[in-house]
């Protein structure tokens, strides 16, 4: 297998959306994928982080701000793409650009050794070397938990959002949703048909209709992450859950045994939990000064090393589908006008 990555100009580690955009401009320079350029990624085939998604999920962006500028989703530009249908779009993307991911090979390091312009790249598949190196593993990788969470112990299944599937994984017949943002809305809205739904919610944010959501609306608003003021929330709203049974609480502050504390000194104890509350990027494998911290560019202080997808403030939208190009085009750039 890594004979295959030996000796490319680049390699280009994620297959998402991101990690194909770069491929796409990379392409466009002139760079042929397998040849000069290779794409690897942890997952199994064709596992993109978007199969992972509860199944009900509904895209907050339009199908014309779903899609990376070399090609449209089929139908409707208006309609809200369902995750399955981002996971064949970015099929045929992959496919349009001829790129074969190196599936089921995950990064763990990279290293400069010395000053000289090889880098090393530690896989679970051996070391590789090359010029320069794509970190496109996420900004929404890894599940971001409350330090309470360890102290929680249900009777059903206490689950972050990027483990729930489908209403059935929740055993009892009560769930406490904890983060009252755009997933948390999605998947209370889901289980409210079925189970008896409480949400905690720190902050009662802002509500635009779906139609309006920020890449929809043409502007570039980080969708997670990198905006000190939270973002709306989307189509649902908090009144319209009540009504359809959800009960809304204060934020849980805490935990204990079977017991959540919420912030106006109540108590609740849920049967199933499930932890809405956010992510954290796939950088882990990026040597500390290359990881990501607040403003942030597409290099990094190791030279031949890139960065696409993370949030940064001095480019908005960059972590969402239709602004990650701006990142590849000025990656290409760079590796295009290295000596
Ligand atoms: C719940 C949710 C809803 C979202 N909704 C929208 C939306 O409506 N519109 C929008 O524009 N954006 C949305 N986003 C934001 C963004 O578009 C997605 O997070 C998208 O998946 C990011 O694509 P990516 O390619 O940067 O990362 P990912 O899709 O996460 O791809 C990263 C890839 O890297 C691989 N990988 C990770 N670590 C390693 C490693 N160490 N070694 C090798 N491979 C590795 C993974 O297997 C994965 O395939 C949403 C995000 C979330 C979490």
């Amino acid at each position: 297998m890594l004979a295959s990555l030996a000796r490319r100009r680049v390699i280009i580690v994620g297959a998402g959306q991101s990690g194909l955009a770069v491929a796409a401009a990379l392409s466009a320079e002139g760079l042929r994928p397998q040849q000069d350029f290779v794409v690897i990624d942890a997952a199994a085939a064709g596992q993109r982080s978007w199969s992972s998604r509860w199944h009900s999920m509904v895209l907050l962006s339009d199908a014309r701000h779903s899609a990376l500028p070399t090609r449209r989703h089929p139908g409707d530009q208006r309609l809200h793409p369902k995750v399955d249908e981002m996971v064949d779009y970015l099929k045929v993307v992959e496919a349009g650009i001829g790129v074969e991911t190196a599936w089921g090979i995950r990064v763990t390091g990279v290293e400069r050794r010395g000053d000289g312009t090889t880098l090393h790249l530690s896989t679970t598949a051996g070391e590789v070397q090359t010029r320069n190196i794509v970190c496109a593993t996420g900004a929404a990788a890894h599940p971001r938990l409350p330090e309470w969470a360890t102290a929680l112990s249900v009777p059903g299944v206490a689950i972050h959002t990027s483990r729930y599937q489908y209403p059935r994984q929740i055993p009892t017949r009560d769930v406490l949703i904890v983060g009252g943002g755009n997933s948390g809305l999605q998947i209370a809205r889901e289980l409210a048909a079925s189970h008896a739904v409480t949400m905690a919610v720190r902050t009662r944010r802002a509500h635009r209709p779906l139609a309006n959501s920020p890449l929809a609306a043409g502007g570039r608003r980080p969708l997670f992450g990198g905006d000190p003021h939270p973002e709306p929330v989307f189509g649902d709203s908090y009144e319209r859950l009540q009504q359809a049974g959800v009960r809304v609480v204060p934020a849980v502050t805490d935990a204990r045994g079977g017991a959540v504390i919420l912030a106006d000194g109540t108590t609740a104890s849920p049967g199933s939990v499930i932890f809405a509350t956010g992510y954290l990027p796939g950088d882990d494998w990026l040597p500390d000064d290359a990881r990501i911290r607040g403003p942030r560019r597409t290099t990094t202080p190791v030279p031949g090393l890139f960065v696409a997808g993370f949030p940064q403030y001095s480019r908005r939208g960059v972590d969402t589908i239709a602004g990650v190009s701006a990142d590849a085009t000025a990656i290409a750039h760079h590796i295009i006008n290295r000596p």
